[in-house]
């Protein structure tokens, strides 16, 4: 197991981070005075460890999925804490995936004007991602994300003990996220490689799960606000990613952020910004997660939800593509260019399944 730390500038979380770190530290650094907040689905199977772990605490249930992530659920969250007499000495506990991190870390924001959050990820995803880096929020009028805060936890407990119960689509999510990481990061690419075929290996998990929130420190600690362009790389793939998981809809998160980034990189090597044996070894990378790129038809209408990318300046389209190992670049495109590079893209995808 390992211990880590993230300093910002207005507060300092501890990560610790292996097996074991739930049954050594969640206990002792939760405390009396706690809230916990979960789902439906982590509660059918975890009760009795979190009921053993943390005798006679409220466990506020939260139904399994993104749509809980709503104004009703946060002042519900808020409402039974103060039926709970809490105070502003408590520590809300967030213990699920992406969805409970957002919105229990933004409870833990507003509540008495901001309590002592612990982070404890069950997901894959949120182990590598979300439940680093103080990003917290609800879903409003239709809009992801439009209202939170950056609320940084207290400490983050990432414990594979609760991987082994994750369903092959939510650890294909997180494998996603990881290969990402693996664009950024030299160390994290060349061990991926060398476990190409033991990803869902939980030890093999377990290490680079470390890896992948250590560079996420070093990221978050120099931008803590995502506001100096640092941040944005953790956005690889998550351009074109982003506008088919919303267009098509039907794979994980992580699985159209690669498929988002393998059309990416494609772009990158037809600009001439990306070349030789490392876009093809990516490749690997990114089809060792996802099996078959898939060739969308659509595409131009997919490629309209890219238009309201958070990244988008002066009516260009921003993507982050990879160019050498451990590197990655912005391009900036017009939409026109943007759709044609795409097609182009998916044209190349097509070929290469004719002649294989
Ligand atoms: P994210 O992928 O952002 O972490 P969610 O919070 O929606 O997203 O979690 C994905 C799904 O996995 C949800 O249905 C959730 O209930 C379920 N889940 C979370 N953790 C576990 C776990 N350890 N075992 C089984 N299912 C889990
Ligand atoms: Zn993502």
């Amino acid at each position: 197991m390992k211990i880590t730390e993230i300093n910002l500038s207005s507060s300092k979380s501890v990560i610790y981070c292996g097996v074991g770190a739930f049954e050594k530290y969640a206990k002792q650094l939760i405390g009396t005075n706690a809230f916990i907040v979960t789902d439906s689905n982590i509660y059918k199977i975890y009760a009795k460890l979190i009921n053993e772990t943390f005798v006679s605490t409220p466990v506020y249930v939260i139904s399994a999925g993104e749509k809980s992530k709503n104004k009703k659920t946060l002042f519900n969250i808020l409402q039974a804490m103060l039926e709970h007499n809490l105070d502003r000495d408590c520590c809300v506990v967030a213990l699920g995936g992406g969805v409970v991190g957002d919105i229990a870390g933004f409870a833990a924001s507003m509540f008495m004007r901001g309590v002592k959050l612990i982070q404890i990820p069950t997901t894959l995803l949120a182990q590598v991602d979300s439940s680093v880096g103080g990003k917290t929020a609800i879903d409003f009028y239709g809009v992801k994300n439009s209202v939170g805060a950056f609320y940084q936890p207290f400490a983050v407990i990432a414990d594979s003990l609760f991987l082994k119960t994750l369903p092959v689509r939510e650890l294909r999510c997180g494998l996603g996220e990881i290969v990402k990481y693996g664009a950024l990061d030299k160390d994290i690419y060349n061990k991926l490689f060398e476990n190409i075929k033991n990803f869902s290996d939980i030890s093999f998990l377990q290490s680079i799960i470390f890896d992948c929130i250590a560079h996420k420190i070093e990221v978050v600690s120099a931008d803590e606000r995502d506001v100096n362009g640092v941040r944005k790389t953790l956005n690889a793939g998550h351009t074109t990613g982003h506008a088919f998981e919303l267009f098509y809809g039907r794979k994980s998160h992580g699985e159209y952020v690669l498929i988002g980034m393998y059309y990416e990189l494609l772009i990158a090597e037809r600009r001439g910004i990306c070349w030789g044996q490392y876009p093809e070894n990516l490749k690997k990378l990114i089809c060792a997660v996802v099996k078959k790129i898939p060739v969308y038809a659509d595409i131009n209408k997919a490629a309209i939800l890219a238009l309201h990318d958070k990244k988008n300046t002066e009516g260009l389209i921003s993507i982050i593509v990879p160019v050498s190992e451990g590197r990655v670049e912005e391009v900036k495109l017009s939409f026109e260019e943007y759709v044609k590079e795409l097609e182009y893209a998916a044209m190349e995808i097509q070929n290469s399944y004719e002649k294989s």
